[in-house]
């Protein structure tokens, strides 16, 4: 049985145990995002799951709501400190939840561009430790695909976050396909990170406590996956990379049942959503998406995912500041890999994936 508690071990950066440790899903927020939220909280904009995760952090006094806060907002010292004390070298930065996917069109187009410029400066002031993904207004997709080549080519970000449902619409829409197309031809990643669920979905979990984090995202942002595979806009985009965090957000859990359900489904066209595809929907899962541990540190769920999807797609990510374990750390560390094996989950597939500049990082 794969340990929960771990040894005590020294956690350092600079590779000394045979890997560099690169994160892969760590939040962030500029000054501007914060501002735009709280003008949105005191309007009563947003919907009632935004209300219910950025009210809470913007306004409770709680130990935990405000260390999120504070680190949320630094590129510094704070988060430096924080990183070498969990022995992570290298962090992917991506604008936290819901980032501009909760904002009207125009100005969720306008956000983008200003948190792509302070990231960009953020990751170029110590790009031995940063990289960052791009933000979209994914709602104005000519301005999108402008906003990618930009923060691609002329800013140097790695890829793009999609903090999962734009105001109830889903990247399974063929709206948003021209966006994909420019991704899929920029050959860059698009984490498809999770948010509160959309106002249809919420009021059940919100009573009970379970529309964030320890359930709720989890269930939006794995529909958001499941649509996207049963859309067919991985026939039409095939070289489309798409990152999960949270260990495929369950996903991989499903991949027998998916199969046999859609098939069956195909064949009774009782759905008109439902339609034939070149590929089982495992196979997409097993093709098109790569798969983090963020928040998911449990060897036995890290061993089944790379088990059923690859041990070449998956890798480790943090989720910090949401969760901040050092001790999380050291139960990956002590997994029972090869010392390869553990170098391809911290390192190797993190570098090849989103294209990292290794000489940067140990620079
Ligand atoms: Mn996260």
């Amino acid at each position: 049985m794969t340990q929960y508690t771990p040894q005590p071990t020294k956690l350092e950066t600079s590779g000394g145990q045979g890997y560099l440790r690169v994160a892969t899903e760590e939040a962030w927020w500029p000054q501007e995002v914060v501002a735009v939220y709280r003008g949105m909280l005191e309007r009563g904009e947003g919907g009632p799951g935004f209300h219910s995760l950025i009210g809470h952090y913007l306004t409770s006094q709680s130990d935990r709501a405000k260390f999120v806060v504070s680190r949320l907002a630094d590129t510094g010292e704070l988060r430096l400190a924080d990183m070498d004390a969990a022995g992570v070298d290298h962090a992917v930065l991506s604008l936290t939840s819901p980032g501009t996917n909760s904002l009207e069109p125009a100005l969720g187009t306008q956000v983008a561009t200003i948190a792509n410029d302070r990231l960009a400066e953020a990751c170029a002031a110590n790009p031995a430790r940063f990289s960052g993904l791009a933000t979209l207004g994914f709602e104005e997709p000519d301005s999108a695909v402008k906003e990618l080549d930009r923060a691609i080519n002329q800013l140097g970000l790695k890829g793009v976050v999609c903090n999962s449902h734009i105001r109830g619409r889903y990247l399974s829409d063929t709206a948003f396909w021209p966006i994909l197309e420019a991704i899929e031809a920029c050959d860059v990643p698009i984490y498809l990170h999770p948010q509160t669920p959309n106002d249809s979905m919420i009021s059940t979990l919100l009573e009970s406590g379970l529309d964030g984090a320890i359930f709720g995202f989890a269930i939006e942002t794995s529909m958001h996956a499941l649509k996207i595979v049963t859309s067919g806009v991985l026939d039409r985009f095939p070289k489309l990379r798409i990152v999960l965090g949270h260990m495929g957000e369950a996903l991989p859990f499903w991949l027998y049942r998916f199969d046999y359900m859609h098939k069956g489904q195909v064949v009774s066209k009782r759905y008109e959503a439902i339609k034939p595809l070149e590929l089982t929907p495992s196979d997409y899962l097993k093709r098109n998406f790569w798969y983090t541990s963020s928040g998911m540190p449990w060897g036995p769920t890290i061993d089944y995912v790379r088990k059923v999807v690859g041990a070449d797609r998956v890798m480790y990510a943090m989720d910090y500041p949401y969760e901040y374990a050092p001790d999380e750390v050291r139960m990956q560390d002590q997994l029972d890999w090869t010392l390869a094996e553990k170098k391809m989950f911290f390192e190797d597939i993190p570098v090849s994936v989103f294209g990292l500049d290794r000489d940067a990082m140990t620079s």
